[in-house]
């Protein structure tokens, strides 16, 4: 016989930890609603293309993590699942006409993204990220709010001490004479430099910033900050993101390593960490600002920001923080049993009705004896049994409370009002 597993780097949420992801999707979309972002799904593969544009052909994503589909035929289009969702949302942002909206146009979504990467701690083929997106707004009013509304997600999912990392990274009319300088500065350490990083070098400059070889760190310190070398408009942008971030009273600490690497992404980088881990490559969610993204794939110039928080990780940290979190299973109001063991037809009946009235119901569906049945009842957790005898062909049923041990005959008619006023006393008592 085979054995089958789940495939590397990924896994399965059992009923619990799926519960659990349920609830931060809930949290995420309590808060998405109550600030104005709309849901949006795109489909979790989409032409590889969009990636490489719309991620870049020079980033780790894109170079050695994209999880290309196999073409089916010689013609097929080359399509990959989604790394991220930003590029596949600002497709969909393209091709629907989006900037015809009112704009900013709120966006958000959640769902698994998948990165053919060395799976470890934390790091998984298959992963959920929380992701938000504001497109048509060059900020830096959004960019305060979006930063807030992340760091609020962390609040009301329960881990402590999130910090916000920010970085301005400039933009098309200050970044090339930016890189120039810090080209010429790794230039003149190049024998310090580890061989990728000297590849790198010339690929894609910035990225030396975000280095995460040790070697990297002593030179990083003294290298040329993008914060030093803002054009006005870019330092003006800075400068007001942080009055708004001091506005809202959100903690943040600027740090000039964040960068993302590629032409289109401007002005804002975000990063949260959970405050002393950054160092870890244990980031608990990314974004910023992409001014240039809208029109790489193909549509009008647009401004846009947007993170992604990784729920992996989330679920990861309050395991470390021992956060007591809500359970994702009740009891079940009432289970329905009766004495004839061979009478799953009525059980089910009633039990149906209990639900289509909007009780927590379940049928016990087997045929063992009433003794077992109301065994199995107690062991649930259920607050009351319903007893299905031969009063049933006058309209009553048994309602035993399991927990105060007593019972007592109810008409069916009445049975769904007398458990809702039973449940609502136990939540209250
Ligand atoms: P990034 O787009 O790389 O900035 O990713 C955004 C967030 O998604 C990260 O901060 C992580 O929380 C999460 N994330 C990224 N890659 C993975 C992965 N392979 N496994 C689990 N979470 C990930």
């Amino acid at each position: 016989m085979p054995s089958f597993r789940v495939p590397r780097g990924t896994r399965d949420l059992l009923p619990d930890e799926a519960a659990r992801f349920a609830r931060f999707a809930e949290v995420a979309r309590g808060l998405t609603d109550r600030y104005g972002y709309r849901p949006i799904e795109t489909p979790i593969f989409e032409q590889a293309a969009v990636f490489e544009r719309g991620i870049g052909e020079v980033t780790d994503v894109v170079e050695k993590e994209l999880f290309r589909i196999a073409p089916r035929t010689e013609e097929s289009e080359a399509w990959a699942l989604r790394p991220e969702p930003t590029a596949g949302i600002v497709r969909a942002y393209v091709q629907h006409g989006m900037q015809t909206w009112p704009q900013p146009v709120r966006l958000a979504t959640i769902g698994p993204m998948f990165r053919y990467d060395r799976p470890q701690a934390g790091r998984y083929r298959q992963f959920w990220q929380f992701d938000v997106e504001a497109i048509g707004d060059p900020g830096p009013a959004v960019d305060a709010e979006i930063i807030e509304l992340g760091l609020r997600f962390y609040a009301e999912v329960g881990i402590k001490g999130v910090e916000v990392l920010v970085n301005s990274i400039g933009d098309p009319a200050c970044r090339p004479a930016y890189l120039a300088t810090l080209v010429a500065f790794y230039q003149g350490h190049v024998a310090e430099l580890p061989p990728t990083e000297r590849d790198r070098l010339e690929r894609n400059p910035l990225r030396l910033l975000d280095s995460k070889d040790p070697a990297m760190a002593a030179l990083n310190a003294m290298a040329p900050r993008t914060v030093d070398h803002l054009c006005e408009a870019c330092a003006a942008h800075f400068d007001s993101l942080r009055r708004h971030l001091d506005a809202l009273g959100v903690p943040y600490r600027i740090e000039p390593g964040l960068v993302r690497g590629l032409d289109y992404y401007t002005r804002t980088a975000i990063e949260f960490y959970v405050a002393g881990r950054e160092g870890q490559q244990q980031a608990l969610g990314g974004g910023g600002r992409y001014d240039g993204l809208v029109e790489l794939l193909g549509g009008r110039p647009t401004p846009g920001i947007g993170f992604g928080l990784g729920l992996d990780r989330v679920a990861l940290v309050l395991d470390e923080q021992s956060v007591a979190e809500p359970a994702g299973h009740d009891a079940p109001d009432a289970v329905v049993v009766s004495a004839d063991p061979s009478d799953t037809v009525s059980r089910l009946r009633i039990a149906t009705e209990l639900r289509a009235a909007g009780l927590r119901a379940r049928a016990d569906l087997g045929h063992r004896k009433l003794g077992r049945q109301l065994e199995a009842a107690s062991r649930d957790g259920a607050h009351f049994a319903v007893i299905l005898g031969d009063e049933l062909g006058e309209g009553q049923v048994g309602l035993r409370d399991l927990e105060a041990g007593t019972q007592r005959l109810v008409p069916v008619a009445d049975l769904a009002r007398e458990l809702k006023r039973g449940a609502s006393q136990h939540k209250h008592g």
